[in-house]
């Protein structure tokens, strides 16, 4: 599904404000349902120094570029022709540029897309339950209810998860999916397919788990799988979607579940996978003091000794959580150059801990922003967890352990880097694709806040203006515009589990 929107003539400049319909254009060119063809096509040059009949302005706004000299202009424009930047500066759109349409983003902020770094999509199924509960307490309730999962309701929730994850400012999101029921369908094609249809860029991992409780893990049996079963499905989920283009709009990770739900074999079998397919590779690591706990009763060693024992970590590499490391710890991820996908707002409603962000930023660990799966964090907006971000670094490290503009930046290009996309997003530069969030902050909540980066941050979230993905427009006005909101609402409301 595309936007409907019309496409505004070079005479006549559109104004995303006011009453008029959504007003920005569309591009043939942008379509994110279509996958790019496979290889390793270096990056197109940017056209730059004249306007082509994709070329689209963004123009009177205030800019954080996130570049390498991190300018910000407090008046700005960006061009975008096709799924490309190709210019980004400060002041009045240049001469060159005056042929093509232009978007008047007076009263906005325009930042790189958001880049979601951990994720299960398909609880948006199970959200609100357990809601008191400790990881373990939490997971030993819902296991059974997933086990009840199959591609219809994977769809519907992760359509539902998509949605709002792109009215929170997200362009990219990775989907750790570990739960493959037998007669469940393909459930990461339906991730897939809801993902096209949303039009975000997609990096699901084929998630799995086969340390069932009669072997000493925490999942019941019965959703647990063979091994075998595992990577054959695994390596035929790569060859199926992987996408290793630059412009890719899909690439998949492998991610085999967590310490307590895997056996050591499926660790060193999914690892030796991920590096002889190219594709990354990804895990929960030290969520909780009881993860800390088993480790050390099972393994003899913390759950970062026992990954590296093994032969994991490494710069294609990332965790999430990772709330209870030491000081040890963190010199291990540092050393390999493994990333950290930090999930303050799940870490917070499980009560898990406040990861040290500031520890790992100072060690040189690559770390990124994660909303973590919908049922552990029901409010799964990613803007919200730059905030907290933010919020929970100050209140256990001081006002100075995490700007607001560090904060953004682990959101952006913190993000891109722990998904190896940090040649292609997360700043808004020439060459870059183009995942650009407008945010309104001319309104009542924001209007007149000193500094657009703490009033994005620290105020309340701001409509989002406009958010292009791949230079496709994903929502315009506060409102999705590829799917209907209503009818995914709907439909999430009917999905019904055991237990609910
Ligand atoms: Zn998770």
């Amino acid at each position: 599904m595309t936007s409907t929107c019309p496409r505004p003539s070079g005479d006549d400049p559109v104004s995303p404000r006011g009453d008029d319909p959504p007003s920005t254009p569309r591009r043939g060119a942008s379509s994110a349902n279509s996958v790019s063809p496979r290889g390793d096509d270096p990056p197109s040059t940017p056209r730059r120094g004249a306007s082509s009949a994709n070329t689209i302005v963004l123009s009177g706004c205030q800019v954080v570029t996130l570049n390498p000299r991190r300018d910000r202009y407090a008046s700005g424009y960006i061009s975008v022709d096709g799924t490309q930047i190709t210019e980004v500066g400060p002041g009045p759109v240049p001469e060159r540029l005056a042929g093509a349409p232009q978007i008047d983003a007076t009263g906005c902020l325009a930042t790189p897309g958001l880049v979601n770094t951990h994720h299960h999509l398909y609880q948006w199924a199970t959200r609100g339950r357990a809601v008191d509960a400790t990881l373990f307490g939490w997971l030993t309730e819902l296991y059974p209810v997933w086990a009840r999962i199959d591609e219809q309701i994977v769809r519907a929730a992760a359509t539902a998860a998509l949605t709002w994850l792109a009215r929170s400012g997200c362009t990219t999101t990775m989907d750790h999916h570990y739960v493959f029921p037998r007669d469940g369908g393909d459930v990461l094609g339906a991730t897939v397919e809801s993902a096209a249809e949303v039009g975000l860029r997609f990096h699901p991992t084929r998630g799995s788990m086969d340390l069932g409780e009669s072997a000493g893990g925490l999942p019941p049996d019965d959703v647990v799988e063979q091994i075998d079963t595992i990577i054959g499905a695994t390596q035929a989920a790569i060859e199926r979607f992987h996408d290793p283009s630059p412009g890719s709009m899909l690439r998949i990770g492998v991610a085999p579940c967590s310490p307590f739900s895997v056996t050591r074999d499926l660790l060193t079998e999914s690892a030796a996978l991920a590096r002889s397919s190219g594709v990354r590779l990804h895990t929960h690591l030290a969520e909780t003091a009881d993860e800390h706990d088993y480790c050390a009763e099972h393994f003899g060693c913390t759950p970062a000794e026992y990954l590296d024992s093994l032969g994991w970590l490494g710069g294609d590499v990332w965790l999430a959580h990772c709330v209870h490391l030491d000081d040890a710890g963190i010199a291990r991820l540092a050393a390999a150059g493994t990333g950290v996908a930090h999930c303050p707002g799940s870490n917070a409603r499980l009560g898990a801990g406040i990861c040290r962000t500031r520890a790992l930023l100072d060690a040189g660990v690559p770390v990124g922003l994660g909303v973590d799966g919908a049922a552990s964090n029901e409010a799964s907006s990613l803007l919200g967890e730059v905030s907290e971000a933010t919020r929970f670094a100050r209140a256990v490290g001081g006002p100075q352990a995490m700007t607001a503009a560090e904060a953004l930046e682990l959101g952006t290009l913190g993000g891109a880097r722990l998904l190896g996309r940090e040649a292609q997003i997360g700043s808004l530069e020439p060459g870059k694709l183009a995942d650009i969030a407008l945010w309104r902050l001319d309104a009542l909540p924001h209007a007149g806040i000193a500094d657009p980066v703490a009033a994005l941050v620290l105020g309340p979230p701001p409509p989002l203006e406009l958010l292009l993905v791949n230079g496709r427009p994903v929502v315009e006005r506060d409102r999705v515009v590829t799917v209907d909101e209503q009818q995914v609402a709907q439909a999430a409301r009917r999905l019904v589990l055991p237990g609910g």
